[in-house]
């Protein structure tokens, strides 16, 4: 008899793929865990520990110089439930629930749209429905699985009838954007179609003018593109998405190549 010796898959790497799994099934309405505040406290440092060891992980993430990156998952949990609290500007009070935003608190990337829509209301996640398919065969076009990518909007309430936000409301929420960058460090930030990329650079132009170009906010690299949800739309554009979305993978490469 021949015994063909696998190595057995170590706890990291199961915790890993649940974690994975169950955030799938979440993004399609199937909610396993209904978590409270301790619950999601534990889920966010397990999700940071996994994304720390994974194989492939930025030295950045295992250098010892500077804070720990794991711990940014405690903290991040514990802003994000100041955001599902907060009621500081009129969108507090029209909204089912906040929706901070989703992704491991050790992304390199982070992609910011303007605000949460329907859907996302109505499941306390980010790009959800058609837009968020997109935007996760946007992601995965380059290499980017949508589990590795930190994922929020400039305003986590959504604006009634899915108006864009106005200057007061992105005023009053921005603070909680600028916590979530210090926190997560990402190497590179997306900004998602006109309001955020307006939010995020300070240009007044609009996006089409500024799509694909780079700017600097936080001190951290930021790239304007089109919106998935515009994208949709307006089909024609997405040849103009695809140049930004390969400019974006090969900025990233150099960052991560630079250590920056
Ligand atoms: S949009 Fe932002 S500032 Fe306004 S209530 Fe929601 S979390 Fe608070």
């Amino acid at each position: 008899m021949i015994l063909t010796h696998r190595p057995a898959p170590n706890l990291q790497t199961l915790t890993g793929d649940l974690i994975a799994l169950l955030e799938r099934e979440k993004r399609r309405g199937r909610d396993y865990l209904r978590l409270g505040p301790a619950g999601r406290q534990t889920l966010a440092v397990l999700t940071a520990s996994v994304a720390a060891g994974r194989p492939g992980t930025p030295a950045r993430m295992r250098s010892t110089a500077g804070p720990p990156r794991i711990e940014a998952g405690p903290a991040l949990e514990q802003l994000h439930e100041k955001i599902r609290n907060c009621r500081s500007c009129p969108l507090g009070g029209g909204r089912r629930q906040a929706v901070p935003g989703e992704g491991p608190a050790t992304a390199d990337v982070m992609v910011v749209g303007e605000g949460p829509g329907e859907e996302e209301d109505r499941l306390g996640q980010p790009f959800v429905g058609p837009a968020g398919e997109l935007l996760t065969r946007m992601l995965l076009a380059i290499d980017l699985p949508r589990e590795k990518v930190f994922i929020g909007n400039v305003v986590k309430c959504r604006p009634p009838g899915n108006r864009n936000p106005e200057a007061g409301e992105i005023r009053a929420c921005f603070p909680f954007l600028q916590e979530q960058v210090r926190l997560i460090k990402p190497r590179l930030l997306v900004a998602l179609g006109g309001v955020a990329a307006r939010a995020l650079t300070g240009s007044e132009r609009g996006i089409s003018e500024i799509r694909g170009k780079s700017f600097s906010w936080e001190g951290r690299l930021v790239i304007p593109t089109y919106h998935p949800a515009y994208l949709l739309r307006s089909p024609e554009y997405k040849r103009e998405a695809w140049e930004d979305l390969k400019k974006i993978r090969r900025e990233l490469e150099r960052l991560i190549a630079n250590d920056l």
